[in-house]
């Protein structure tokens, strides 16, 4: 049986998207971030808990 995914959003951009159609994956301890292109994913990369944290 297949888990349903929710719609995930960019914790850079905040845009919302599949996460089947996101452009990376990075993982940050137990979760998992998805990013929609490589400009946000490298954002992401360089300091992941500037996003994680915000609010
Ligand atoms: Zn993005």
């Amino acid at each position: 049986m297949q888990k349903k995914h929710d719609v995930l959003r960019d914790p850079v951009c905040g845009k919302k998207m599949n996460p089947n159609k996101a452009y990376a994956k990075v993982k940050v301890g137990k979760d998992t971030f998805y990013l929609c292109c490589p400009v946000c994913q490298s954002e992401f990369e360089n300091d992941p808990e500037k996003f994680i944290n915000k609010k």
